[in-house]
């Protein structure tokens, strides 16, 4: 027993360090929950040999290096949990035994990472982590970047307040595909994506992921009398809050809800692991108090995992856009959280071997943040299997040898005539967001390879429409439909162009800021390393990319091929030159400015080329806020629209 104690204690100490310090852990929670629950029975039973390190008696994880150290007022703390409506019931005694009359509010448990918000004077003066519950990272200037986070509070409000960060799950998805291209190894799940965002030391990442934040807590003393109406004060302060609550002081009301929220969690466009329960009066939750680790007014109630035994019967090496092959694991169907799944990512190679996946294997199957399905572990007792499973050396498409840099997890083919490469640039050219050719897609795409007529993103502007006449099942009609979409992409703005190229790290934003700021590609082509590296929200990686793409050869030709075709390789969209880069934006001014007039303010906009309009609205673009502002900046958040200070102002 004591010996199975130390065991847990140090497992489960272990997966919290890669959970909440690395951001980047190699069990789910589910197993984590389910080792935390057998340490906790193992204590009960044994109180005497309760370990000083125990994960039951602390809260989080450690304070990263790299950020300074911020001690909260107030600690944070965590939750207790239940897995089943009897945990729940059991709660419910407990507190009804002190207070009859309690009420529950019941909300979602957001799957993010904890924050805390101390506002002084109606400004933001710290944004931190949990840490370890007392003790968390400073990381304000990154939580300044999350565009639903108040930088001001309307009427100069002193206060600290909880709540969630977190990822949408659209975001999550990009982001791993993006990090799948570049080699980087994946987020396990958005949680883990957005703790690790958080915990950039550079901004501008945070700012491009696209994270959020639902508030729902207040630290400290305040006059409201109940955790309802801290929610909608929240609200009125421009805090978002989650709009899904029920207040019922019976377990059977709360157990519908969790049964309703249980069956929509899917289509929720983030990610949750439970429900919530807190007791609404908040004097009764002061009387109720706390334990070591948690609330005893609060509890979470954990929605089942899903995972499921499944047994490999093969495995797929895909070759991406950028030459990156990965592996997926062709199973026997299985059922999981509503969908049959028969594939699941095995990620890269070095996951393979660290988790030692082998053919015909029986794994666990989960849905990572109940999205991608993914190969959790193998199931040892059941392995037939003696021989590691094969990693390929050559390219499943053009057999060239394969390469695992040292820095990347992934293996990568670099042959830039590889045809299952030009596949996928040739569907990724013609997408929506690049080229946006109607009708061109990956079946149209492999027919073209098949017949022969066509090797490069060029030869798609050489094609005729009796060249697609000649495809299989394709008709007259369609074929000019085709043909007709095809010449009109021509006519399409550069930085469309740009993108379509697929070049690393070259995303459709990159695109656009670097056709504005050079104009046209051949421009792009013979401009500097340090000119591109200066661009705002660029930087070196993608200078880099771009140095080492135009160095390339045949990347010239294809510029002068595209340009043959007729195609546009200019900037055909608003300029927003250096000397306006303000231009075609709407800017708003509210609030007290310290060392610039309004109507210093005001020239210096229009001087950078903005529209400066008195009154807040969706066409506004930014809003500039000095101290006091009211309800232009109320409306600001409400919208969704940037917010930028005095000192945006002065650097600009
Ligand atoms: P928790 O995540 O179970 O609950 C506490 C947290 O819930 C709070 O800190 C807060 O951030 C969050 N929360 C979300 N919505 C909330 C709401 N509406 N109201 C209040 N709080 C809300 O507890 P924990 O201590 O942060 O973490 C323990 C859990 O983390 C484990 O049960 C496990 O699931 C996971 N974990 C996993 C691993 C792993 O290796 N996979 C390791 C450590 C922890």
């Amino acid at each position: 027993m004591k010996e199975r104690m130390n065991e847990l204690v140090t497992l489960l100490n272990q997966y919290a360090k890669e959970y909440y310090t690395q951001d980047s852990p190699s069990v789910s929670d589910a197993e984590y929950d389910r080792l935390y629950r057998e340490l906790v029975e193992l204590e009960k039973a044994h109180p005497e040999a309760i370990l000083a390190d125990s994960p039951t008696h602390r809260v989080g994880g450690q304070v990263l290096e790299g950020f300074d150290k911020y001690r909260h007022e107030y600690p944070l703390f965590s939750l207790q949990d239940a897995f089943s409506r009897a945990e729940l019931d059991a709660f419910d005694k407990r507190v009804k035994r002190e207070f009859p009359s309690a009420q529950y509010l019941a909300e979602l448990k957001i799957d993010g990472l904890s924050i805390s918000l101390t506002y002084v004077n109606g400004l933001l003066a710290v944004g931190a982590t949990r840490g370890d519950g007392t003790v968390g990272e400073n990381i304000t200037e990154n939580l300044k970047r999350i565009k639903d986070i108040p930088l001001t509070l309307p009427h100069q409000e002193t206060l600290t307040v909880r709540g969630e960060a977190y990822l949408p799950k659209a975001s999550f998805e990009q982001i791993n595909k993006e990090r799948q291209e570049s080699g980087l190894p994946e987020f396990a799940n958005p949680r883990n994506a957005a703790a690790g965002t958080l915990r950039q030391l550079d901004t501008a990442v945070v700012a491009k992921r696209n994270l959020a934040t639902f508030i729902y807590q207040e630290a400290g003393e305040t006059s409201i009398a109940t955790q309802e109406a801290v929610l909608a004060s929240f609200a009125n302060l421009g805090f978002s809050v989650n709009p899904k609550h029920l207040v019922s002081a019976s377990m059977d009301d709360i157990w519908q809800f969790i049964e309703a929220v249980g069956a929509e969690r899917s289509s929720l466009p983030y990610e949750i692991d439970g429900v919530v329960i807190k007791v609404n009066s908040l004097a009764m939750q002061e009387e109720l108090g706390f334990t070591v680790k948690a609330p005893r007014w609060a509890i979470a109630y954990k929605f089942p995992a899903e995972e499921k035994e499944a047994q490999i019967l093969s495995v797929d090496w895909t070759v991406g856009r950028t030459g990156v092959v990965t592996p997926t694991a062709n199973l026997t169907p299985v059922q999981l959280a509503g969908t049959t799944v028969s594939r699941a990512t095995l990620h890269n190679v070095d996951y393979i071997r660290e988790k030692d996946i082998r053919l015909q294997d029986t794994v666990v199957v989960y849905k990572a943040g109940d999205i991608i399905p993914a190969v959790l572990q193998v199931v040892r007792d059941k392995r037939q299997q003696e021989t590691p499973l094969p990693i390929p050396s050559q390219c499943p498409s053009c057999q060239s040898d394969l390469i695992h840099f040292e820095d990347e997890v992934a293996l990568r083919c670099l042959n830039p005539l590889c045809p299952a490469q030009l596949r996928e640039k040739l569907i990724h050219f013609a997408s929506r967001n690049a080229m946006n050719i109607a009708g061109f897609g990956p079946a149209i795409a492999d027919k073209l390879f098949e017949a022969n007529l066509i090797h490069d993103v060029a030869d798609i502007y050489g094609l005729t429409v009796e060249d697609l006449l000649t495809l299989e099942g394709i008709k007259e009609k369609s074929a000019q439909k085709l043909y007709d979409a095809i010449q009109l992409s021509k006519e399409n703005s550069g930085e469309k162009l740009l993108f379509g190229l697929g070049i690393r790290h070259v995303g459709s934003k990159a695109s656009r800021l670097l056709l504005e700021t050079f104009d046209s590609l051949p421009k792009l082509f013979e401009a500097d390393y340090d000119a591109i590296a200066a661009i705002e929200g660029l930087g070196s990686v993608v200078a880099n990319s771009l140095k080492t793409y135009f160095a390339r050869e045949g990347a010239q030709k294809l510029l002068s091929e595209l340009q043959s075709y007729g195609v546009n390789l200019t900037y055909l969209g608003k300029k927003a030159a250096s000397d306006s880069l303000l231009s075609g934006q709407t800017v708003v001014l509210t609030g007290k400015l310290e060392r610039l007039t309004r109507n210093q303010a005001k020239e210096k906009l229009q001087h950078l080329g903005a529209n400066v309009t008195g009154s807040v609205s969706k066409k506004t673009d930014i809003v500039v806020a000095g101290s006091d502002a009211g309800s232009k900046l109320e409306k600001a958040q409400q919208l969704g629209i940037t917010i930028k200070d005095e000192a945006w102002l002065e650097s600009l």
